[in-house]
């Protein structure tokens, strides 16, 4: 006998994976309900992706101020607003939630203002009521993570940092992925004193090689203090600020410290347990390749999986699980040659391998690298330079790597990642012909494989 629930798919998280999920179920037909606790459109549109870009765009105008003068403009001491900044921004976002919330609506999507948790594998109790289920979608993101130092009560992380009172003025980011990467450049663009901490030898593990080394460089020319090797033990507060003792020993004040030390799963208080949810040892839900958890009838997607932490990507998932579901056709993500940016001060864009993952894979790789200052600096004066890769296996031609350091990278790198995708060649790069002046051009003219250490060019002379 069918049994009669409420809802075919109900999702908790109303974030990038569990919107997009809902409103394509509901699309199909399917009787669709969704749980929200904190905010619509989830931590990409609240505390991350979007509220972050705006806060570089905001950084960037320091540079682009000075860049103006080499083109002929005056501009009288440029003075930045903090409040200012973020009223705007929390304009954008509640317009957005608006927006979140009506696409849900106009799909059909009935929306719970509150924390779901789990009742049995069917039901969904939130606070004093229940709603049953066909099936169960959880989709509840990550939570950023602050180690057990003492005096971590004192540190903020990203979630803080987008409703900061006051611009700090002395700034200590802890961390070496790419949030951490991105806020030191937002604080030192804005103004403040930025030191960034990381534990290991090089930030940005997992990229390239030498982008790693490449954004470093270019971050300290900017005037970023970064300090690799080392860690914060303990931080007090002290009558001007903040304390930070390194491990080393040596302190360091600050205004504001900030943990970007990385995030975990959110599978608190769900009531997983109840239900038989198997967890992987970093906490995050195991699922298979078609979203199912170890309960029959629940699935999880985006970062509460853990496989990796993009918007883009908690969206694909949900649409793959949503083919499986309710189109009758069973869907598994492909998750090669994903791109992705970091929009560090200059930016990062990225596909494919690395050098090191091609060497691996690959008996003989090619590799084409330039690095050049950009046509527009030629009178900005600016010293900021530009670097591209290009990885290619040489027994196939095929270009499997594109690494790109520079403004705009992470615009460049969508179309590029089309290319790299449909598995194109160093020949068909080589075919293409460039858009003149630009710096992206420079991907289709790379000719000769790199052999020695790159030399510095402007743009102008490479042409
Ligand atoms: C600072 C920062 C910058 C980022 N920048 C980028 C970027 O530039 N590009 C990019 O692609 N990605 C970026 N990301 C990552 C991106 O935000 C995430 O990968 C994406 O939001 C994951 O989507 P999701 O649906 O898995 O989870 P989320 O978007 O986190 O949504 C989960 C939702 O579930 C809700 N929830 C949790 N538990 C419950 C419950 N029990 N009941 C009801 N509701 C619940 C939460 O309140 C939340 O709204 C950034 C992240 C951060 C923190």
């Amino acid at each position: 006998m069918m049994q009669n629930y409420d809802y075919d798919l109900f999702a908790i998280g109303a974030g990038s994976g569990g919107v997009r999920a809902c409103r394509m179920a509901a699309a199909t037909g399917a009787r669709v309900a969704v749980a929200e606790e904190r905010y619509l459109g989830g931590t990409c549109v609240n505390v991350g992706c979007i509220p972050k870009k705006l806060f570089v765009y905001a950084a960037h105008f320091a540079e682009d101020f000075e860049d103006a003068a080499g083109f002929g403009w005056t501009v009288g001491g440029p003075k930045f607003n903090w409040a200012h900044l973020i009223a705007n921004k929390n304009k954008e976002i509640s317009r957005l939630n608006g927006i979140y919330g009506r696409l849900l609506k106009n799909a059909g999507v009935d929306v719970f203002d509150g924390h779901a948790e789990f009742e049995g594998a069917h039901t969904i109790k939130i606070g004093k009521k229940t709603y049953t289920a066909e099936n169960i979608l959880v989709a509840t993101g990550g939570w950023p993570f602050v180690p057990d130092i003492p005096g971590k009560e004192h540190a903020i992380t990203s979630n803080e940092a987008f409703y900061l009172d006051d611009m700090p003025r002395r700034v200590i980011v802890v961390g070496g992925g790419y949030i951490a990467v991105e806020f030191a450049g937002i604080f030192n663009g804005l103004g403040a004193e930025v030191t960034q901490v990381y534990r290991g030898p090089l930030f940005l593990r997992g990229f390239d090689e030498d982008v790693r080394g490449f954004l470093a460089n270019e971050m300290r020319k900017k005037g970023l203090d970064l300090q690799f090797d080392t860690d914060i033990v303990g931080i007090e507060k002290v009558a001007d600020g903040l304390r930070a003792v390194f491990k080393d020993g040596r302190e360091h004040k600050a205004d504001c410290i900030m943990y970007a030390t990385g995030r975990k799963p959110l599978t608190a208080d769900i009531g997983l347990e109840t239900v038989g949810i198997v967890l992987a040892d970093n906490g995050a839900i195991k699922v298979d390749d078609y979203f199912q958890t170890s309960a029959a009838n629940i699935y999880a997607i985006g970062d509460v999986i853990d496989r990796i932490a993009l918007t883009p990507v908690a969206i694909a998932e949900g649409m793959a699980l949503v083919k499986t579901l309710f189109s009758g056709t069973p869907t598994k993500l492909n998750y090669a040659d994903v791109p992705s940016a970091v929009f560090s001060q200059p930016s990062i864009g990225s596909v494919g391998l690395t050098e090191a993952e091609a060497r691996k894979k690959y008996n003989s790789v090619n590799i084409y690298k330039s690095k050049f200052g950009a046509l527009k600096h030629t009178l900005s004066g600016n010293d900021e330079k530009t670097f591209m890769k290009l990885i290619v296996d040489r027994a196939s031609d095929r270009v499997v790597g594109v690494h790109m350091v520079g403004p705009d990278a992470g615009e460049i790198i969508q179309g590029i990642a089309v290319a790299v995708k449909c598995g194109a060649t160093k020949e068909q790069f080589d075919a293409t012909i460039g858009v003149h002046p630009s710096a992206a051009e420079e991907f289709v003219t790379m000719r000769e494989p790199f052999t020695e250490p790159v030399p510095d060019s402007t743009q102008a002379a490479v042409e």
